[in-house]
């Protein structure tokens, strides 16, 4: 049996899965037909043309579609790419079927562009043909599934545009019909082509952690089986990470780290019946901590796709966030398939349509846009499909773009930053409501203003959504309250200070204000204070700066308070250097490293003299000679020392490295080293949690050059986080 054939074959058995009483003759006839049709047809892969109709096909017996569209997704290219007519599949395969392949050919010609009025006629054709037959722009989906999972071979070019086209345009389709599985596989597919740089750090990324999180996955899995078996609850628990494209959305999104991405875990428990779904959330909110305002009934209030579940996030009792979502099988069934779920399949025969009220909104859409142009289209469109956009009207019918949660306050200071500062009041849709109002979709606003009004209130900046809103708010109180902002900013400057520990007294010695004002670019205490009012910057970061004076002040104060600088105004004699080292006032006397801080030439250095151990030599910024007691006995023992010509001796220093662990690591970082001609003693190895290890390496280098490029080529090592010397 050839390769193809066997395709067909596993194609037989995926449709006699959902549709044990298929005309099998039927699809073998389509399969048969298109085969001769493409004839000698070659994918850019190399395969028989065939393959793609094929696969095609199965992802349309996957998604549950009727006899009818299974031979029409199996012909779906023949008009387009032979010599076969619409009449011909007419004839063999029936008005239906041929319609189908029509209405999908129609599609294909229909070609990308990026100019918004363009892709606004597409998307209208879109709409059109799915209006007249779902099953044509479900079949295209398919098609463009499959395009999507084999475009290795396409040009990078190519690859580019069908990857845009696929987000803007497939991939809110389909989540419009409720088709998450498959709006997820395109999102993820195209988001690899558009940012390939941006999506290898995340996969990365999480390989690193894969090991600890399925075992992660399997303890909780564990624990609410358990519960609800316990419970008499029948039920199916799996656990999986959120799936590329959202993870991506979250991290550049929000500009995270793979690591301050929290939520990247989710649940999902399918019982039996609608009730058990609520006494889930109950016995999950026993096991676990919930968070406040993050519980969503989406069974008591279906998403306009359709969807059904309860999702709740909870804190489990490692500390990591976890979404959990509840749902029915038949709820599932519904999420992962969306319209098709509710194919009413007829034995034998092909059924015509689906529950006609299930895409009931896309004719209503047509409906009321049919006399408006392609701009209005658009927005309407976008209205019912992009969830996390809010879109208004002025009481003159402008339609206006805000961020989803939007009160009346983002809507005013959207049309001008001097309605927002004059408004005095908000009518939405004829009704005076408050300005914490949330605005929906196809709310009709209109803001009152007058000249005596107060201008916006500090409040404002907590209710408010989008960022035009928040910067032209700030804009006011920088302009319009000096005062006050003076007043606020010095009440927070001086919270952050009682909250850091240091007295206001501390501000005027050291002349320490001024080098702060310096530095943040602020000409006087009060415009520092005015900024911090209006939130032009934080009082905490200014405040972490005075800390960190006051720190490196106090150091600096250490040393000069020590010996060495009464020291370093003396005449140096000529020593003789014991291990590279010379020791003021002492000649040839024993030589030791400090194991604290381990100097290596290079380092600055301070000598200490032991009791009987000879003189033990410590880094300069080594924390036992920075703190050790000015008045006690022992402040006499510190004493200057030196490097000399070390002639190639090698001295032992250890360095700790934070790495994300990965198999492998540590050998990479051996093989750096050992590349640099580095000797390394020891590796030690210690868990610190959350996948981070500390790996303290004791390496043997001859000077300070030889140990920072060493530290280097460490930093390098992919995984590492962190390279530092001991501090002491
Ligand atoms: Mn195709």
């Amino acid at each position: 049996m050839d390769d193809v054939l066997e395709r067909y074959h596993h194609l037989e058995n995926v449709i006699l899965e959902s549709h044990p009483g298929a005309d099998m003759s039927r699809i073998r006839a389509a399969f048969d037909f298109a085969r001769k049709a493409h004839g000698t047809q070659m994918r850019k892969d190399g395969s028989e043309y065939i393959t793609h109709p094929l696969a095609s096909a199965e992802i349309v017996a996957e998604i549950g579609l009727d006899e009818d569209s299974l031979c029409a997704a199996l012909l779906h290219d023949c008009i387009e790419d032979t010599d076969v007519t619409f009449d011909d599949i007419k004839k063999h395969f029936g008005q239906d079927v041929a319609q189908i392949v029509d209405g999908v050919t129609k599609l294909t010609r229909v070609q990308y562009t990026s100019k918004e009025e363009e892709q606004m006629e597409n998307l209208r054709k879109m709409l059109i043909a799915m209006a007249q037959d779902i099953r044509v722009i479900l079949i295209k989906i398919a098609d463009r599934l499959h395009n999507m999972r084999t475009m290795e071979y396409v040009a990078r070019e190519k690859q580019r545009e069908k990857a845009l086209e696929t987000m803007e345009m497939y991939a809110p389709i389909a989540h419009r019909l409720g088709m998450q599985k498959v709006k997820w596989e395109l999102e993820d597919l195209s988001i690899q082509y558009l940012d390939p740089i941006g999506c290898k750090e995340i996969i990365d990324g999480l390989k690193l952690r894969h090991v600890e999180d399925e075992s992660f996955f399997s303890r909780v899995q564990t624990k609410i089986t358990e519960r609800l078996s316990a419970h008499g609850i029948e039920c199916a628990v799996n656990g999986r990470i959120k799936h590329l494209y959202s993870i991506y959305r979250k991290m550049y999104g929000d500009n995270k780290v793979l690591s301050e991405v929290l939520d990247l875990y989710a649940f999902r428990v399918i019982v039996n019946d609608i009730a058990d779904c609520y006494n889930v959330l109950g016995y999950i909110h026993e096991m676990y901590r919930p968070i406040p305002g993050a519980f969503k009934d989406y069974i008591g209030t279906p998403k306009p796709n359709m969807y059904q579940s309860l999702h709740t996030t909870v804190i489990g009792n490692e500390g990591l966030p976890f979404e959990v979502q509840i749902r029915t099988w038949e709820m599932h069934q519904t999420a992962e398939y969306g319209i098709a779920a509710h194919w009413k399949y007829k034995e034998g025969k092909g059924g015509k349509v689906a529950d006609e009220e299930k895409f009931a909104w896309v004719r209503r859409l047509l409906e009321s846009q049919q006399d408006s142009d392609a701009q209005d289209f658009l927005h309407a469109l976008k209205v019912d499909m992009f969830a996390d956009e809010v879109f208004v009207f002025t009481p003159s019918g402008d339609v206006v773009n805000l961020p989803a949660g939007s009160t009346p306050i983002d809507f005013a200071y959207s049309i001008h930053s001097e309605v927002g500062n004059r408004m005095t009041g908000a009518i939405v849709n004829g009704r005076l409501v408050p300005y914490t109002h949330i605005l929906h979709n196809g709310d009709i606003v209109k803001i009152h203003t007058s000249n005596a009004a107060k201008g916006p209130s500090r409040d404002w900046l907590d209710i408010i959504r989008s960022a035009e809103a928040r910067n032209k708010i700030r804009q006011w109180f920088k302009k319009e309250k000096r005062e006050e902002n003076v007043i606020h900013g010095k009440m927070a400057f001086e919270t952050e200070m009682r909250h850091e520990n240091i007295q206001m007294s501390e501000l005027s010695s050291e002349d320490l204000m001024s080098r702060v004002l310096t530095r943040t670019s602020f000409n006087s205490i009060e415009d520092l204070y005015a900024a911090i009012g209006y939130g032009g910057i934080s009082a905490q970061k200014v405040v972490h700066k005075i800390r960190d004076y006051l720190r490196t002040a106090e150091k600096n104060k250490k040393k000069e308070s020590s010996l060495l600088t009464k020291l370093e105004k003396r005449e140096e004699p000529k020593l003789k250097p014991v291990l590279g080292v010379t020791v003021e006032g002492l000649d040839n006397c024993l030589v030791k490293f400090a194991k604290c801080c381990s100097p290596v030439p290079g380092d600055p250095v301070v000598g200490f003299i032991t009791r009987g151990f000879g003189v033990s030599v410590h880094r300069q910024d080594c924390v036992n000679y920075i703190h050790f007691e000015k008045g006690s006995e022992d402040a006499g023992r510190w004493v200057r020392v030196g490097w000399a010509e070390t002639d190639g001796h090698v001295y032992m220093t250890s360095v700790q490295v934070e790495i994300r662990d990965r198999t492998g690591i540590v050998v990479d970082i051996a093989s750096v080293l050992n590349a640099l001609n580095v000797k390394i003693s020891s590796f030690n190895a210690k868990a610190t949690g959350g996948g981070n290890v500390i790996v303290s390496i004791d390496i043997g280098v001859k000077n300070r050059d030889e140990l920072v490029s060493a530290m280097a080529k460490i930093m390098s090592v992919p995984g590492v986080t962190d390279v530092r010397r001991m501090d002491g």
